[in-house]
């Protein structure tokens, strides 16, 4: 066989999926697998959700839509936009996309052009730099202040001739942690004097703790350089029906919009229908899941210092962000092998030292993780 894309073959495979099928393959053996690894909310979708989208498959909607969504959603997405985040958009600014991964895909693809570069704040999730580099681009990483976890002027340093794009999660995904004002205004500044356009990945906005969520498009004249992306799948709980949205200055959308059509034309017709009822109906359920989300998180932050663990402020999300002694991927191997607790090593996320434990998973099974953990950890000194 000739050989293959060298381009793709260079590309990592991705570490919270595969940790994730690990663990999924020793539940199918019989092995008592607790996960915190996967970002995923243990809930339900709403039934409220599932109700609108049964109906509308019920009533036909099975066929092509628009290629950036059924108006209804793009509406509602406007709306939301306008009410929630603090900043106006014109529907035609808005695509709905196969989950907010695919967003992040389309906006590489419009954005980067090949040897260009995106700086990404370290520690950041599996995906951006795989995205990056399937465009064409480089990374260039800037790893955050462990102490703080807020960006400081040393970012600009990370700029060159080259850079395009600075890629921005808030609450972060691995961190847990939440930029402030202060933070988000440094990005604004640097993409201001050196013409970069901004991705800020904002799908846990709705799982933030004693803080609160500002969207990178409000501050300075970012709206017009920002490219913010969003989501069903936490707020939601709605994982596993791929469904996102991505909003942006029309220039840049009307080049994402042609990549989504000739890849996936656009999400499934029916599926858009539960996006409306999400977005629209009662946000009661919202309220709710971080709520018990919140619950975890407080058990969290008493238990892990207690077994000595050091860990970062747990802001927002559904992430807690600890730093072992050692190894981390030789630690999460010994805590999946040994006491059959699944994580993601901080390794992955260009942080080694650390490790990443969802608590999207119910208490009982969470206090049942730390206390094989803390007897993993006995065990192995
Ligand atoms: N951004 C971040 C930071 C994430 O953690 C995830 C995880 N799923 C995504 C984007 C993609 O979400 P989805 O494709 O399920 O909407
Ligand atoms: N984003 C989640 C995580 O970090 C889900 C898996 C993925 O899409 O990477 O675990």
């Amino acid at each position: 066989m000739k050989s293959l894309s060298e381009k793709v073959a260079a590309i990592a495979s991705s570490a919270t999926m595969d940790i994730a099928d690990q663990a999924k393959r020793m539940a199918r053996e019989g092995i008592d697998v607790i996960s915190l690894s996967i970002g995923e909310p243990d809930f339900d979708t709403p039934s409220h959700i599932k109700d609108a989208c049964c109906a509308a498959l019920a009533r036909g909607e099975t066929h092509y839509a628009p290629s950036n969504g059924i108006p209804e959603l793009i509406q509602a997405i406007s709306e939301k936009c306008r009410k929630e985040n603090g900043f106006s958009c014109r529907p035609e600014e808005v695509i709905a996309t196969c989950g907010a991964k695919h967003a992040i895909y389309l906006a590489m693809e419009a954005v980067i052009n090949a040897g260009e570069e995106a700086i990404l704040i370290d520690p950041a999730w599996v995906s951006y730099e795989p995205c990056i580099q399937m465009a064409g681009g480089r990374v260039r990483h800037y790893s955050l202040n462990p102490k703080t976890f807020q960006v400081d002027d040393t970012l600009a340093e990370k700029i060159s001739q080259k850079t395009r794009m600075i890629v921005v999660n808030t609450p972060s995904n691995p961190a847990g942690t939440v930029f402030n004002t202060t933070s988000l205004s440094l990005v604004a500044d640097l993409c201001e004097d050196y013409d970069l356009i901004a991705l800020s990945d904002e799908i846990y906005e709705k799982l933030v703790y004693e803080k609160e969520h500002i969207s990178l498009a409000t501050i300075g004249d970012m709206v017009h350089r920002t490219i913010t992306i969003n989501g069903f799948s936490k707020a939601y709980a709605m994982t596993g029906w791929r469904l996102g949205y991505s909003i942006a200055p029309l220039e840049i959308t009307r080049q994402m919009l042609k990549v989504q059509q000739h890849s996936v034309s656009h999400p499934t017709t029916f599926v858009m229908w539960g996006g409306v009822a999400a977005l629209k109906g009662d946000q009661a359920c919202v309220n709710q899941m971080r709520t018990e989300f919140d619950a975890r998180r407080k058990f969290l932050m008493a238990e892990l210092p207690a077994m000595g663990f050091e860990a970062a402020p747990m802001e927002g999300a559904f992430y807690s962000w600890i730093r072992v002694p050692g190894d981390d991927m030789e630690i999460a191997r010994r805590w999946l092998e040994y006491a059959h607790v699944a994580v993601t090593p901080g390794s992955v996320f260009y942080a080694p030292g650390w490790i990443r434990l969802s608590y999207a998973t119910a208490l009982p099974r969470l206090r049942e993780a730390m206390t094989r953990i803390a007897n993993q950890s006995e065990g192995s000194d």
